[in-house]
């Protein structure tokens, strides 16, 4: 700006100036003029003066050399000049000086002399004779009078333009500094110039709106961290050439990145193929949906295109990406446990059909018949053990809400499975102890926590070995109940012991089929000890002996 002030103040001091000495050189020019006039006047009449006491002869003895002196007879003809041969030159009755100073005593005139190819001034007297003496001399042209002040205006021109160029950079740095210090942080506060107070007021009024805006834009934004970042899924603002705009904590977390992120391309944090194919098609406005695996974990991404209302293309990108790996997992499972069903049903259905057809076409020997009814009779038991297992299992699956609550002795559950095991135990030979307070009391509902306790009695019996031990413990505590079943049977290998409570999953498939085992019996422990808030633990070692141990609370899980 001061910059502007000055070059504008120069401009016009150098315009002011050129234009004063154009109007000092006309002015100047109308005066050496008149003092020409009558400089020449006074000269004639000097010389007129002269001539009419020393005649011809006081002319021919001056010596002039600007000035022309011509003595001219009453007709008109040339008697003398000074600078031209007289007799040569033309009658000058017609030039009107001489005209004039014949007629009227003096004459003057301004003309072009084409004698002398410039202008003239003419001054001419009448002597007592009758013939006129006229004097003449150059008259100063502009350029003359300009040429003879070019040096001393040069001079002053440039000592004014020196003085000007300081004074006018000092006037704009005057003008300029108070406005460098204005304060805009609170425009009304500065006084200096009553004339910029409308503009302060403007400026003060649009900062007050700008405050507004970016406050409500801070609230806006920080609002929405808290929101995104409070969120369990991962969410990512993407601009249309996939930089970031905004992550929250879990999308941070899942990418392993921190908020120096934001603003650089997201590729630097994902670059699997399929992501980026997602993202170029949300750039085009189309929203894809893709599984990615971080760390042993399944992610839904879902990646669309957010449209701007007048955009008819994508002015940005989200990316939202959520767990799915216990969603995949059960899908997994469900399809596993169908398949499982059906082949656990299979083998039975096959026996069972085959028996009969042999029964039905008359190939079995009346003697032999007894055996297939048995055979049939087994798959059948078989089967409906299966299925009761099934019908259990999808029960917990729901809940078991309409079930019943209620207080109930853990050693009597023990003890009635005793009771029901015991004609096994014998027939395998094995012996079978129960020890521990009474009643033992929990709070829970009946029918589950006696499926718990028989099949892991029932397991401990089936998984054993001739002579083999089963010692079951019920312990009171504080607030809970322990259940131990403890045997020296087989054991479980190490590997085989964190997937016994899957669905189906049987160490020794045929073992446990020979024995009549579904490979459902522990999922229903399990499930019947989450429903019952009960804590399932087991140890094992192959060839040595398993425990399993229960810890049932002793009440009602939502007063505990
Ligand atoms: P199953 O009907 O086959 O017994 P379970 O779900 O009850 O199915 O048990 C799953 C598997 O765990 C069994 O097939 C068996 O291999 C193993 N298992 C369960 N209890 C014991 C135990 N007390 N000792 C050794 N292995 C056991």
């Amino acid at each position: 700006m001061t910059k502007r002030i000055f070059k504008y103040t120069e401009l016009i001091i150098f315009v002011t100036l050129i234009s004063g000495f154009a109007a000092i050189l006309f002015i100047f020019y109308a005066y050496f003029g008149t003092v020409q006039d009558k400089q020449l006047k006074t000269e004639t009449a000097i010389t007129a003066q002269a001539v009419e006491e020393g005649g011809l002869d006081y002319l021919r003895g001056l010596k002039l050399e600007d000035t022309r002196v011509t003595l001219i007879a009453g007709d008109g003809t040339v008697l003398y000049d000074n600078e031209e041969d007289a007799s040569k030159m033309a009658n000058h009755a017609d030039r009107p000086e001489v005209k004039e100073a014949l007629e009227k005593g003096e004459g003057k005139s301004t003309r072009y002399s084409d004698t002398k190819t410039t202008a003239m001034i003419y001054s001419a007297l009448r002597l007592s004779d009758g013939s006129v003496l006229r004097v003449s001399e150059e008259r100063n042209t502009v350029l003359t009078v300009a040429l003879g002040m070019v040096l001393p205006m040069i001079w002053v021109f440039l000592i004014l333009l020196i003085i000007s160029w300081r004074i006018s950079l000092k006037m704009s740095r005057q003008i300029v500094e108070p406005l460098n210090g204005f304060d805009l942080d609170h425009p009304l506060d500065n006084q200096d110039y009553p004339e910029l107070a409308p503009f302060l007021q403007r400026i003060n009024n649009q900062q007050k709106e700008i405050r507004q805006q970016k406050e409500s834009l801070i609230r806006a934004e920080k609002d929405f961290v808290t929101v995104t970042d409070h969120m369990q899924e991962c969410l990512i603002l993407l601009s249309r050439k996939g930089k970031i705009i905004s992550i929250n904590n879990q999308a941070m977390k899942l990418l392993h990145a921190d908020e120096s992120c934001i603003g650089s391309d997201i590729l630097y944090l994902e670059r699997r193929v399929e992501f980026q194919r997602g993202l170029k098609k949300a750039a085009d406005g189309e929203h894809t949906e893709l599984i990615l695996e971080y760390a042993g974990r399944h992610y839904q991404a879902d990646i669309s295109p957010i449209f701007s209302e007048d955009l008819k293309a994508a002015a940005g990108m989200v990316v939202l990406m959520f767990d799915v790996t216990d969603r995949e997992n059960a899908e997994q499972m469900r399809r596993e446990f169908t398949s499982n069903v059906s082949h656990e049903l299979k083998t039975p259905l096959h026996t069972i059909s085959g028996c009969a057809e042999l029964l039905k076409s008359g190939g079995v020997r009346p003697e032999d018949s007894g055996k297939f009814v048995d055979l049939i009779f087994s798959q059948t038991q078989r089967m409906i053990t299966l299925v009761d297992d099934l019908l259990q299992i999808s029960h917990l699956d729901a809940g078991a809400a309409d079930m019943k609550w209620e207080q109930l002795s853990l050693m009597d559950v023990v003890k009635s499975a005793e009771n029901r095991l015991h004609g096994a135990a014998m027939t395998q030979n094995v012996q079978m102890t129960v020890s521990g307070s009474r009643p033992a009391l929990i709070w829970g509902i009946t029918r589950l926590v006696e499926s718990i306790v028989f099949n892991l009695m029932d397991n401990a019996l089936k998984y054993n070995r001739e002579n083999g031990r089963v010692d079951v413990t019920v312990t009171e505590e504080d607030k809970a109940v322990r259940l131990s079943v403890k045997d020296n049977g087989v054991g479980i290998p190490a590997e085989d012991v964190p997937r016994i409570f899957e669905r189906f999953y049987r160490v020794d498939k045929s073992h446990s089929r020979e024995i009549g085992g579904t490979g459902l019996g522990l999922s229903i422990v399990k499930n019947a000890a989450r429903i019952l808030h009960a804590d399932v633990d087991v140890k094992s070692e192959l060839g040595k002996g398993t425990e399993f141990i229960i810890v049932f609370p002793k009440t009602k899980p939502t007063e505990a």
